[in-house]
């Protein structure tokens, strides 16, 4: 089909997942039939319940603790918003709004608008451009704190950048902190940062917008250490969870902070049922939803947990078969591997790996993106298709080695 970039081809290995499965296919198209729109419980109840439940679901599902669960006793819960940045953007201007009431209530002699123009973000070099960009439409700086050589924000260093940003007179108010950055896919040290957090009274949140589906399986939960100290969390099924886009699960410990941020109410959104249901419209930005927990129910049910957690494991396996067949030749290095992420790069000069990627671009035969490890230009290897088996995967690894032959005018080992 032209004019289509094929990201459901086995061939596609760029970017990330774009989630798509057929559960998820009906659930759009079933939602889009209904025609109806969320406001608010009574305009929809269905719409509203079915994400409270599907959310619990999910949840559970990725061993996030009870606090977060709207079925907790206390006042956590998650919601479904259209992407990660808008997650990262929505829980800025809580964190932001949540700061000015404490340091008002505790006497601050700066007015709020003081206040609101000291306040300063964190995240790493390594994070993802969502992450700048709710600073610059949430008027918060964000500090890009420097990585280590695996692309992992440690302990340290927010430590420090706190300490003189404190001393300048500035007010930390809000840390990202990311489980799969997009890059290489590193894990920054929650368990280092989430203490920090919680000794300066910051708010922290997690993007794990494409690693956060790995949890589903208990093995790689280790990962997620020190996720109780977060104070909100997002993963998106739309990426690698097979629910499609547009689908981005959010969490909060205290609904109360989004809901103080953005409760605006009106004659005609007054509902007998108050208090009986989370008014999503609280938690987002815009006042209207769509019913984008139908989709991630078909996804639940139809492949189920070991479904999932099958198809995750699959995908990773594939991505280490490949990772095991550029490790067997030794022209190549691999700068990382992680989840189903491999990023290698010839050894040598960038410009040799550049003009690889260049002419399989050309060839477009595969497709791949470019990434940076450790400030060296690395080629991105994605599993990104549910369709991707073992053969399409030897069939890409063909591709690397029949352009670096042409390229290094050798046979290839
Ligand atoms: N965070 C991370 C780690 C990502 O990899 C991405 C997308 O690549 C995003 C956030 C942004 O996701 P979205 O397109 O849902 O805003």
């Amino acid at each position: 089909m032209p004019g289509l970039t094929h990201w459901q081809s086995p061939q596609f290995h760029a970017f990330y997942p774009a989630a798509c499965s057929f559960p998820a296919i009906v659930g759009e198209l079933l939602s889009a039939g209904f025609g109806c729109i969320g406001l608010s419980w009574t305009t929809n109840p269905a719409y509203t319940e079915l994400e409270v439940l599907t959310m619990n679901w999910l949840g559970k599902l990725i061993g996030l603790p009870e606090e977060f669960l709207n079925c907790s006793r206390g006042s956590g819960g998650g919601v479904i918003q259209g992407s990660a940045s808008e997650v990262i953007f929505i829980v800025l201007l809580a964190a932001k709004e949540k700061k000015v009431k404490e340091l008002t209530a505790q006497g601050s002699s700066s007015t709020e608008a003081e206040i609101r123009g000291k306040l300063i973000a964190y995240s790493s070099d390594q994070s993802n451009s969502s992450v700048e960009k709710a600073g610059l439409l949430g008027s918060m700086p964000v500090r890009l704190l420097p990585t280590n050589k695996d692309g992992v924000l440690r302990g340290n260093v927010l430590a420090k950048a706190i300490n003189e940003d404190k001393e300048k007179g500035l007010i930390p108010c809000y840390v990202v902190a990311t489980l799969g950055t997009t890059s290489t896919c590193a894990f920054d040290s929650l368990d280092e940062l989430g203490p920090i957090c919680q000794k300066e009274g910051v708010w922290l949140h997690v993007d794990a917008a494409y690693a956060g589906a790995v949890f589903v399986c208990p093995e790689y939960r280790y990962l997620n250490k020190g996720v109780e100290y977060a104070d909100s969390f997002n993963f998106n099924p739309h990426k690698w969870m097979l629910v499609n886009f547009d689908c981005s699960a959010m969490w909060v410990k205290n609904s109360k902070y989004l809901v103080e941020a953005f409760n605006v109410e009106r004659i005609y959104l007054k509902d007998q049922h108050k208090g009986m249901a989370p008014e999503y419209r609280h938690w987002q930005i815009s006042l209207g939803r769509r019913f984008r927990a139908l989709k991630l129910w078909f996804v639940l049910r139809s492949y189920g947990v070991e479904g999932i957690q099958k198809y995750v494991r699959h995908q990773i396996s594939l991505a280490k078969y490949f990772e095991e067949l550029v490790s067997k030749d030794d022209r190549y290095e691999i700068c990382s591997s992680s989840m189903a992420l491999v990023c290698f790069r010839l050894k040598g000069d960038d410009s040799l790996s550049e003009k690889l990627l260049e002419n399989i671009e050309k060839r477009k035969k595969i497709f791949c993106i470019a990434g940076h490890h450790y400030q060296r230009f690395c080629i991105r290897f994605a599993i990104c298709s549910e369709l991707t088996h073992k053969q399409d995967v030897a069939f890409a690894w063909n591709e690397f080695k029949e352009v670096t032959d042409e390229m290094l005018g050798v046979k290839s080992h």
